[in-house]
């Protein structure tokens, strides 16, 4: 009888554990209630990465059929190197995102890596190539060193604490009675965006993944947390190609190529001082965050 129960008890479980594993996972995609289609092709191959060099070609897209979100989009991102995306909310960054992650299929044009593209390749080895620290960070409901060690299940303790010192988690894993032991997500402890964006760039530098992706990552974080992180996030990227979309423009000036976006459209694209000496849209944005200070 014993017997019997205890592994019973140990699947129902086990079965309860995969159960909300599966539902945080769909939450965090923000997939509920929506069917998409995206699957590997019959005959997907590894994505084989060699230098990390992103390039999308005439790519469009749309939600829905009525609304265009992006409107022939063509850049590249060279290996290695660093692309800020800027522009008004809605101007279509976090969805060019979503794009290269393959949450969504593109309706025309084509995303490739390294010449492959992203399509005709399996969505595990494009997945586990990109990083992405999402403008809004779903924690899982376990312990916070869980949720960074989800990053890359196989990493060391070691890797883990680097992660969370370079994250800058520390200071406040500190606080914790139980320190990274500590239950966050929906049944646990509350945490501020600014502490869940933490968790997820911590996440990110363990995944350890050629390419990364930052959208707003650092928009909840106080300036002297932001200037901070970003040191962490500049040593992270060096050696990866990065895609870093901002609201705040003094946090890309660095960025070997900003692209400005519009209504799904690039309208200028240049280093910091070639685009303020250009005096277009982003030399007018520029001038509006930074006057009166
Ligand atoms: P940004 O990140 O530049 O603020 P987004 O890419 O999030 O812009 O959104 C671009 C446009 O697409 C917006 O008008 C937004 O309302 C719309 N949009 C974003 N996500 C969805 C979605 N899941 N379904 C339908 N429309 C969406
Ligand atoms: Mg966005």
């Amino acid at each position: 009888m014993i017997q019997l129960f205890l592994p019973l008890n140990f699947l129902g479980f086990v079965y309860r554990e995969i159960r909300r594993a599966l539902t945080d996972l769909e939450n965090m995609l923000g997939l509920l209630n929506k069917k998409p289609q995206i699957t590997d092709a019959l005959n997907a191959k590894q994505l084989n990465i060699s230098q990390g060099e992103i390039t999308f070609k005439n790519v469009s897209f749309s939600y829905d059929a009525h609304r265009p979100i992006l409107n022939n989009l063509s850049f590249s991102v060279k290996a290695g190197s660093k692309v800020a995306i800027v522009g008004a909310s809605g101007a279509g960054k976090s969805s060019l995102a979503r794009l290269l992650y393959r949450f969504y299929n593109v309706n025309a044009g084509e995303i490739s890596i390294d010449n492959q593209a992203i399509n005709s390749v399996t969505l595990n080895s494009l997945r586990k190539a990109i990083a992405i620290v999402p403008q809004d960070t779903v924690l899982f409901n376990t312990t916070i060193r869980e949720n960074i060690a989800y990053g890359r299940p196989s990493a060391s303790d070691a890797e883990i604490d680097r992660a969370i010192a370079m994250a800058h988690l520390k200071d406040f894993i500190t606080t914790l009675d139980k320190g990274d032991r500590t239950l966050v997500g929906e049944r646990g402890l509350k945490v501020s965006g600014g502490e869940k964006q933490r968790i997820a760039i911590a996440r990110a530098i363990l995944k350890k993944s050629p390419i990364l992706i930052f959208d707003e990552a650092t928009s909840a974080l106080d300036s002297h947390s932001e200037q901070a992180i970003l040191a962490a996030m500049r040593e992270v990227a060096s050696n990866h190609t990065s895609i870093v979309i901002a609201h705040r423009l003094s946090t890309i000036t660095d960025a070997d190529t900003i692209i400005v976006l519009k209504a799904g459209q690039i309208i200028e694209q240049g280093k910091h001082d070639e685009l303020l000496t250009l005096a277009g849209e982003y030399a007018r944005m520029w001038e509006l965050q930074h006057k009166n200070k």
